[in-house]
């Protein structure tokens, strides 16, 4: 065993270092956040103590005002930053600093790897606070003791930030931390008041911790305080400027980029309770690395102490994207994370907050593009609210966006009440198509007879559409039709065409479609003349109240169980090879390759995966030989 005393020297983690690369190279154009990051720490340290005084007043070893220090050698080429928090213990130090605990983290490099250029909105969502030091040093020094413990329980940090750092125990009296930076040679000239000074009130003015520097003034004697110094949330909102609102964001959430859009409140009456709610600007790499982080950037004060992060009770799970602070005058100091579950004045907040976001939301809707640009990174959330809270549904369907076969491009979306507004008079139903992707949806042949009557469609294509639009069902009183399902009633919809009548369709056709039905057999619970088709010869529908192969598709990838309703093949009797065929089985030849084909080829241009492609593949080349040995004269004239 090693002695645990003893100094040693160790590795960043793989992705650690690769990180600190990527991180010095794209911020050093704001180099300065540095400060901000540790001053944010510093004050996170501060809350974090506070809070675990409340069980046990002694951490404070009889030094109860926590302050946070900035201090400066300009000869020594050193910056310090202080503060009489919490404190890390030895393996505190090992897992907090010199690892990066996130998760999505491994997730979040390789999609880094896999791009060529770092977008630097990237990089900065991921924010590395501590490390972001090593933008302006050639060394870092960590001075700490955890709260609570014996001056010899002290512990030093100290890396060049180049893939190694040492760390030993050593003997310290102040509780808290201690960060020294050996500024580069060519970083020093921050180090005088002035500049310092307006790096602190840029950036940090909103910590509620005092910020100390050391007093310029003659008369003064010692530090003097350069921080407004209170919760930024209680003050009035005309009193608080856009930047001071973005740089608190910064600090909340570990975001280097600027936040969409956000909104803040006092609340008085029942209950007493102010709320400072965020949008980020960028999907947090870890919902974008797929990986649902159970991290909800939430952060509970009780009368302006500190009591927890990510309090997730506050929000529904499909607003998990919001990041900000709720801070209540009604809870208790001393609640839990289990107490709260199942609080009733954390429910009557909740739905105060929930409405507040959804406020935002719709005033943000008014400006399309911005909303757009929400969309973009949390449409999928919305859709799953409007899926999950029954009690908001029409609200959520109202900020839903989509794009329809009338916009060209999948970020130019609609939302379900201009589609209303652009409704022919005949129209009553919202009709959507589902398809794997925007290309699939946008070339799906249900779409045809849609084209040609001028009647807009839904393109839905995310996973969860098809949960959305059997939930959905409606949308002020307009119900949700998929366009490949069931019969379609849209004779009098859209512009006149001559539509088909099916009952003598598929009388005129009776040959075929018995022929066609004959051979199919188990594959299909009938076949009939479509309505829906203009170019293409067949396609696959579902039977009425049945769900539509891409869905069934869904629910089995996801291993559930689907009952096993067999589809309608509709052929399109206008169509060149559907003409044919019938006029093969009038002259007695046997069609059954050819139906087989006609199936393979609609499911396939659903999106299907074809059970045995080997097999269709045989049929088409044996039909392909078919028609190339005869002779060229045959063929046209066949036609
Ligand atoms: P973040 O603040 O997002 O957690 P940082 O890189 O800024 O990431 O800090 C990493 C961790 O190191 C913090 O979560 C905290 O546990 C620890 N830490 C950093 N600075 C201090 C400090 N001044 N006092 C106590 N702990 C600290
Ligand atoms: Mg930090």
């Amino acid at each position: 065993m090693t002695n645990p005393q003893k100094a040693e020297t160790k590795q960043f983690e793989a992705e650690v270092s690769q990180l600190l690369q990527l991180m010095i190279n794209n911020l050093y154009g704001n180099k300065e956040v540095f400060l901000r990051e540790l001053i944010s720490n510093a004050s996170d340290a501060c809350d974090r103590l506070r809070f675990a005084a409340l069980e046990d007043e002694d951490l404070y070893e009889d030094d109860p005002d926590l302050e946070i220090y900035v201090d400066w050698d300009a000869d020594a080429g050193t910056l310090t930053v202080k503060d009489n928090g919490i404190g890390m213990s030895r393996s505190d130090v090992s897992e907090n600093i010199g690892t990066i605990a996130k998760s999505g983290t491994q997730e979040f490099m390789q999609a880094l790897e896999e791009k060529d250029e770092i977008d630097s909105q990237v990089i900065g969502q991921f924010g590395v606070g501590f490390y972001s030091a090593f933008i302006v040093s050639e060394r870092v020094e960590l001075e700490t003791r955890r709260a609570g413990e014996p001056a010899e329980r002290g512990v030093r940090w100290s890396s060049d930030g180049r893939g190694e750092y040492t760390i030993e125990t050593i003997e310290r009296e102040e509780r808290g931390t201690t960060i020294t930076l050996h500024l580069r040679e060519e970083e020093q000239e921050i180090l005088d008041y002035a500049t310092l000074k307006g790096i602190v009130e840029k950036y940090s003015d909103h910590v509620s911790f005092p910020i100390k520097m050391p007093a310029q003034d003659e008369d003064e004697e010692g530090w003097e305080t350069v921080n407004r110094a209170s919760a930024l949330w209680m003050r009035r909102s005309s009193d608080i400027s856009d930047e001071e609102y973005t740089e608190f964001y910064k600090h909340i959430s570990r975001d280097f980029n600027d936040p969409l859009e956000w909104t803040h409140a006092h609340i008085e009456g029942r209950l007493k309770f102010s709320m400072l709610f965020y949008i980020p600007s960028e999907r947090p790499f870890d919902m974008a690395a797929g990986v649902d982080s159970e991290h909800r950037g939430v952060k509970l004060y009780v009368r302006r102490v500190f009591i927890m992060d990510d309090a997730e009770m506050f929000l529904p799970r499909y607003l998990r994207f919001v990041r900000g602070v709720v801070d209540s005058d009604d809870l208790d100091l001393n609640v839990s994370r289990e107490s709260l579950q199942e609080n009733r004045v954390v429910s009557a907040m909740k739905k105060t907050a929930t409405n507040r976001v959804l406020d935002m939301l719709e005033e943000m809707a008014e400006d399309p593009e911005t909303y757009q640009t929400f969309w973009n990174q949390f449409g999928n959330l919305l859709k799953e609210g409007a899926v999950e809270d029954h009690a908001r549904r029409e609200r959520l369907s109202g900020l839903l966006r989509f794009a329809t076969t009338h916009t060209d491009q999948p970020d130019q979306t609609v939302s379900l009440d201009d589609y209303i507004e652009r409704m022919g008079e005949e129209q009553e139903k919202i009709y959507y198509v589902t398809a794997d992707s925007f290309a699939s949806a946008k070339s799906s042949p249900h779409l045809e007879i849609f084209r040609d009557k001028d009647i807009e469609v839904l393109l839905m294509y995310d996973r969860i559409d098809e949960w959305l639009a059997n939930h959905l069902a409606e949308y002020q009183d307009h119900e949700l039709q998929s366009v490949a399902v069931g019969d379609l009633d849209i004779d009098d919809v859209g512009d006149e065409q001559d539509d088909p009548d099916r009952d003598e369709a598929d009388e005129d056709h009776a040959d075929l479609i018995a022929a066609l039905q004959a051979s199919l057999g188990q594959r299909v619970e009938q076949v009939r003349t479509t309505r829906r088709l203009r170019d293409s010869p067949a396609c696959l529908v579902a039977q009425e109240g049945g769900m539509s192969k891409h869905f069934e598709r869904m629910l089995r990838d996801a291993g559930q169980q689907v009952p096993d309703r067999k589809p309608i093949l509709e052929v399109n009797p206008d169509h060149p090879i559907i003409e044919r065929l019938g006029e093969k089985v009038e002259e007695g030849e046997d069609v059954g390759e050819w139906a087989d084909v006609l199936f393979d080829q609609a499911w396939l241009s659903e999106g299907g995966q074809l059970d045995d492609p080997g097999t269709f593949v045989q049929r088409m080349n044996k039909l392909m030989i078919r028609l190339l040995g005869e002779s060229d004269s045959d063929i046209i004239t066949e036609v």
